[in-house]
């Protein structure tokens, strides 16, 4: 028995684009770390990456992280997410290297090493305008005395994010800040720095157009290997596949009616207020898939004029006049996920994966 809605993730298709983003980055002197939080670091897709070439692993989760541990890759780990203080001793247990803004967390991680009896290697954020985590330029001179002061934490570089909180693009003047600021780092720590991360899949473009500047070594690119595409700088990559994965979902009911619900009106099961335009009476397919299984708003549906009208937390409501032909009770249909709709997938237990 299958059991919708579940996700078909394309193994070869997931290896094609690690295995390009791999060379691309690698001809311009660029490390990548493979992110597998889209997929909850899904070993089977964790095993696609590392087939593509991906030398380095990372993910925002400790959960996830601890996951790709039990996998025995053999390849280093690198927590994403700034960790929480109470998160430490695993931080210092399971993860190779973390991103870090705060001086306190590494004070408390050398103290979790210690305890451990192990050392452990962080890259240094700096805030460059998208205001999400990150030094300002300013305030590497503290952090550069804890890290004196910690010998068990090893600075292995700086790194900087775009496009995550602000939609701040990157660019080849950012990134020359963030190696003067690598630059300011290692005269006060006394020793070189082997990472300098610029960013995320948002920064391929730059790399495209060969604006990345040299010094520049390490990219985390998650959302090119999985789907192709750059949800920052609005495109799909054009020399990647888009068609890596593929949601089915069941149709439950097919029946015509009003578009404009009936008066009076609150607000929907969200608290929303959304507004219907009067089509008429229209064909509608409700599938088994809701917003707890998905960002509805995160799909596109293949079959050719159907409309994703919304969705409550277990059904979604499709405009199936158009389609031809029309769907059945019974159906299979399939949409296309987004980042936002596969991170909601891959975090819900109710939504199956199949590689295909
Ligand atoms: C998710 C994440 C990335 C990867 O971003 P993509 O857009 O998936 O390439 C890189 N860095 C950090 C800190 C992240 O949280």
């Amino acid at each position: 028995m299958n059991r919708y809605p579940r996700l078909l993730v394309s193994r070869e298709k997931i290896r094609e684009n690690a295995f390009r983003v791999v060379r691309r980055c690698a001809e311009g002197g660029i490390a990548v770390a493979g992110v597998v939080k889209g997929v909850c670091a899904y070993p089977p897709v964790v095993r696609s990456f590392i087939e593509g070439g991906c030398r380095e692993l990372a993910d925002s989760r400790m959960a996830n992280i601890a996951a790709l541990r039990k996998m025995k890759t053999g390849l280093p780990l690198l927590l994403l997410r700034i960790p929480m203080l109470s998160e430490l001793p695993l931080v210092a247990e399971l993860a190779d290297c973390s991103l870090v803004s705060m001086a306190p967390t590494v004070n408390l991680l050398e103290k979790e090493c210690e305890f451990l009896g192990s050392t452990m290697e962080v890259i240094v954020m700096f805030d460059l305008g998208d205001l999400r985590e990150g030094l300002c330029l300013n305030e590497a001179e503290e952090m550069a005395e804890t890290l004196r002061a910690s010998p068990r934490v090893r600075c292995r570089g700086v790194g900087v994010n775009f496009g995550c909180w602000g939609g701040t693009l990157p660019t080849a003047e950012k990134l020359l800040t963030l190696l003067s600021a690598g630059r300011e780092m290692e005269r006060a720590l006394g020793y070189p720095l082997t990472v300098f991360s610029g960013g995320s899949t948002s920064s391929l473009l730059l790399l495209e157009k060969q604006e990345i500047p040299e010094g520049i070594n390490h990219l985390r690119i998650g959302e090119a290997i999985l789907l192709g595409e750059d949800v920052t700088s609005i495109r799909s990559i054009p020399w990647l596949h888009q068609n890596t994965m593929v949601l089915e979902a069941e149709v439950v009911e097919v029946r015509r009616k009003p578009s404009v619900p009936a008066e009076p009106r609150g607000a929907d099961a969200f608290g929303g207020q959304p507004r219907f335009p009067d089509r008429g009476r229209r064909l509608r397919a409700i599938l088994g898939v809701g917003r707890q299984d998905v960002k509805i708003e995160g799909l596109v549906p293949e079959a050719e004029g159907a409309l994703i009208l919304g969705g409550s937390s277990d059904h979604m409501i499709l405009d199936a006049e158009d389609v031809s032909p029309p769907p059945a009770l019974g159906d299979i249909l399939r949409f296309r996920p987004d980042y936002g709709a596969l991170l909601a997938l891959s975090t819900s237990p109710y939504a199956a994966f199949k590689m295909v």
